[in-house]
């Protein structure tokens, strides 16, 4: 069964795309939590952060590094931005399908809900 994710990167269901490479996609979120909420999602299916590997740390990285240059395109560097990851259900994880939360846009409280 394939996630909303990888249908996402199948093109099979509709997104607002704001960029992809070979390894990530980022789109909007469907339901914005805040004025910028993006979503940075691997190609390839982690289901979550604590499925990860050793042998991920690159992918990993580059994730955080991409989350980081969409802020910049999006102009919220200077504003300030939070980047989330919701594993497992206290976590807050709907889709199994490992991705990063960019939220932006409004002061952002702390802690979360
Ligand atoms: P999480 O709860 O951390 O697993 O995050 C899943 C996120 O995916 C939620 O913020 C949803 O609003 C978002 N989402 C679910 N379906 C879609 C979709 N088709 N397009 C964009 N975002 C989606």
């Amino acid at each position: 069964m394939k996630t909303i994710f990888e249908k996402i990167i199948a093109g099979e269901i509709p997104a607002r795309i704001i960029k992809r490479t070979e390894d990530w996609i980022a789109f909007y979120d469907v339901n914005p939590q805040a004025p910028v909420h993006v979503l940075i999602v691997p190609t390839r299916v982690i289901p979550r952060i604590g499925e990860a590997a050793d042998s991920d740390s690159v992918l990993l990285g580059n994730l955080l590094l991409a989350a980081q240059n969409v802020a910049r395109e999006l102009g919220v560097t200077e504003s300030g931005f939070r980047l989330v990851i919701n594993h497992g259900s206290h976590g807050g994880e709907t889709v199994p399908h490992l991705h990063i939360h960019l939220l932006a846009g409004r002061p952002l409280g702390w802690p979360p809900g």
